[in-house]
């Protein structure tokens, strides 16, 4: 097969020909099992469905002009889910098995890779939840966990353009010490209701206030929030914020380029001050914000007036896109071959 069109897919579901599972019973991971079955028979008692035993995680697998296909850092995506585990008490995934079944679950679907000039990836979407039946409010002692990937397209469509988000203190994605550092379902559900309103509203997102005082800047639901500004790369610290490997990445990119960065509070008021900002996470790499409209106080903060990204966020941007596709040396050891 090859009718995928591949200039226009988009970020949707599409059936690929395998998918990769593992389970977790009598306290021991069992074997990857392969299936090509897009459903799975879950008991109606599955905690997963009840109480929200649930995360997931999400990566992408890219094609280079070399015909190789790259993960980008996937051991940073198994510490996450078993961070995620760890944080909603299910059965932890050993690091080397998430990293066998992403490889896997890829290898299977090599033919769905996207081929590089179409600046598409395969998208990896691991998941983990409580599949054993419980009515009691406590974690079971069975899981599931499942590796399916699909083609998406590149996620600017038209160019690297830059967005609006919106402010409001009428929703929290997460609770102060609750589990907004975990990639978890729970948050989402919370976080939908906010997100429609954005997007009826025509904003790409909402930016979340730090949900104790409303005083700093959380992230941006499903991504991390950025700002620049002299000369130096701001990203907030907060204990409800999913920790970004895009972030992370590009933290370290912002340093080889001369910047100074810096994981701090991000006082709202300080959103006047960036030059640029952005949103970054898997799906897009970075988002370059236009605009910020609190709906709350009619205040708007402004980083593009002629539709164009800043400068630094393109260049980030850029550097980064081009150590996943392999046209850039990767220093740091980011890229895991799939062979
Ligand atoms: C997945 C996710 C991100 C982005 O993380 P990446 O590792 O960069 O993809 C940011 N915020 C939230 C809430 C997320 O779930």
């Amino acid at each position: 097969m090859s009718n995928i069109d591949w200039q226009n897919l988009s970020f949707s579901y599409m059936k690929t020909d395998y998918n990769v599972r593992c389970w977790y019973r009598n306290g021991k991971w069992g074997e990857l099992e392969i299936s090509s079955d897009e459903h799975i028979n879950v008991h109606m008692a599955a905690t997963g469905l009840h109480y929200g035993q649930e995360a997931f995680e999400g990566l992408k697998a890219f094609m280079g002009k070399d015909g190789k296909v790259r993960l980008f850092r996937v051991e940073e995506n198994a510490r996450r889910m078993y961070s995620s585990a760890e944080g909603i008490m299910m059965a932890k995934i050993p690091e080397q098995l998430f990293i066998d079944a992403v490889i896997k679950a890829v290898k299977l679907n090599m033919r769905f890779v996207p081929p590089y000039e179409s600046g598409a990836a395969l998208y990896i979407r691991p998941l983990l939840f409580g599949a054993g039946p419980k009515i009691g409010v406590s974690p079971t002692d069975e899981y599931l966990f499942v590796v399916f990937v699909m083609p998406v397209g590149p996620y600017f469509k038209e160019g690297f353009k830059p967005t609006n988000m919106m402010i409001s203190r009428q929703f929290d994605r997460a609770a102060p010490l609750g589990t907004g550092k975990y990639k978890v379902g729970g948050n989402y559900a919370a976080s939908l209701k906010a997100g429609e309103l954005a997007h009826s509203k025509g904003y790409a997102a909402v930016l979340y206030l730090d949900s104790k005082e409303k005083k700093y800047i959380d992230e941006c639901g499903p991504a991390n929030f950025f700002g620049i500004k002299n000369n130096t790369y701001i990203t907030p610290d907060s204990d409800s914020i999913l920790p970004s490997i895009t972030n992370k990445s590009l933290i370290q990119l912002a340093k080889d380029m001369g910047l100074k960065t810096e994981r701090r509070k991000v006082p709202l008021e300080e959103l006047e001050t960036f030059e640029e900002a952005g949103a970054c996470g898997t799906a897009a790499v970075i988002s370059p914000i236009g605009r910020i409209d609190d709906i709350d106080t009619g205040k708007t903060y402004i980083y593009s007036k002629d539709g164009k990204p800043g400068q630094l966020s393109e260049k980030l941007y850029n550097k980064l896109r081009a150590i996943q596709y392999g046209d850039e040396p990767d220093p740091y050891g980011w890229i895991t071959i799939v062979e």
